[in-house]
């Protein structure tokens, strides 16, 4: 996992900082959640339906309670970038649809794009924290969008309709951004954020900090006893939905570029693989063949041009001949 944050951070750090932050869940089937994941992915980086997309990556997690989120990372090309609050109020909307003009629009919003009720009415909800609501809700209301430092924007949140959830009148302060197309389409959560921080990437790879989700069991046979270094069995927790996701063989994290990762060693200490019984000859083979970095060494030496691009930049116009060890030159193709 962290060699893919470390792929995500590289795709971004050449193609530029990303665009969209989007969240999707379903309560529903693994299967159901598949097939809408990947149709929302056609939206997003085929039809561009938010914007040409020119690089995504995508985690899934299953959170404790067992159902999948999807959270998906899209660059847009220049053209396309959230550059002014009209262009954003164009796709990402934070306000209650009129239950007259648009009551389908209105129900799906109602149902899963309302945060809380949290705050001073409701101070046990899992979101509160020190008295306050870690996600900031409810946010205040604005008269216009505007961009904000940290990479989020601050969207228009007028007054306007409210509407009853979870027992409780809310109004536009707890609607969590959407895109009204998607959710029509998809009838699903699925939250829209425009953000240009390169910290979503490490939230999207979380797990490398957080670890994956655990349970603390213990099995025994015949009557219970009080075993305290029995009731500690650190163990890995796998909810039904994930064991049907990771059986039917879908992805876990999907991403639009392929990254080649360099290999670095210092001299005559190359990585050497050898079966049981064979390490002379393995050592044999190693000697006889270069590595990718020795390769670009070789290469340097003898061609000018190749002098004239970092280590990192050499794949983009060089291809390695693994047979032959060695680098070969290519025709650039632009
Ligand atoms: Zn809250």
């Amino acid at each position: 996992m962290r060699e893919r944050c470390a792929d995500a951070m590289l795709i971004f750090g050449k193609y530029g900082a990303l665009d969209l932050f989007i969240t999707f869940t379903l309560n529903l089937l693994v299967r159901v959640f598949n097939l809408k994941l990947k149709s929302l992915m056609d939206d997003m980086a085929v039809h561009g339906v938010l914007g040409k997309s020119i690089a995504h990556v995508y985690t899934i997690e299953f959170q404790k309670h067992g159902l999948p989120h999807a959270h998906i990372l899209i660059l847009l090309r220049a053209d396309d970038k959230f550059s002014t609050s009209e262009h954003i109020d164009k796709f990402v909307c934070v306000e209650i649809p009129s239950s007259i003009e648009n009551p389908r629009l209105h129900d799906i919003v109602t149902k899963c794009l309302m945060h809380g009720p949290c705050g001073i009415e409701n101070p046990g909800a899992p979101c509160m924290e020190s008295s306050q609501c870690k996600k900031m809700f409810p946010r205040e209301f604005r008269t216009e969008t505007t961009m904000n430092v940290s990479g989020y924007p601050l969207y228009c949140r007028c007054p306007g309709d409210t509407a009853f959830v979870r027992g409780r009148e809310m109004d536009n302060r707890f609607v969590i951004p959407y895109n009204p197309y998607l959710l029509l389409k998809y009838n699903a959560h699925i939250n829209v954020e425009v953000c240009t921080s390169l910290s979503a990437v490490k939230y999207v790879y979380k797990y490398i900090n957080k670890g994956f989700d655990c349970a603390n069991m213990v099995l025994t046979a015949g009557q219970v006893q009080d075993n305290e270094i029995a009731n500690y069995i650190d163990a890995r927790y796998v909810s039904a939905p994930e064991a049907m996701w990771q059986l039917l063989g879908s992805y876990m994290h999907d991403r639009s570029h392929a990254v080649m990762r360099l290999p670095v060693h210092l001299r005559n200490q190359k990585r050497v693989t050898f079966k049981d019984g064979h390490e002379e000859e393995a050592l044999e083979a190693a000697r006889s063949r270069q590595t990718l970095l020795e390769s670009w060494f070789q290469l340097n030496q003898s061609d000018p041009d190749a002098q004239t691009l970092l280590y990192t930049d050499i794949s983009y116009n060089y291809v390695y001949d693994r047979k032959a060890g060695e680098g070969e030159r290519e025709e650039v193709t632009k």
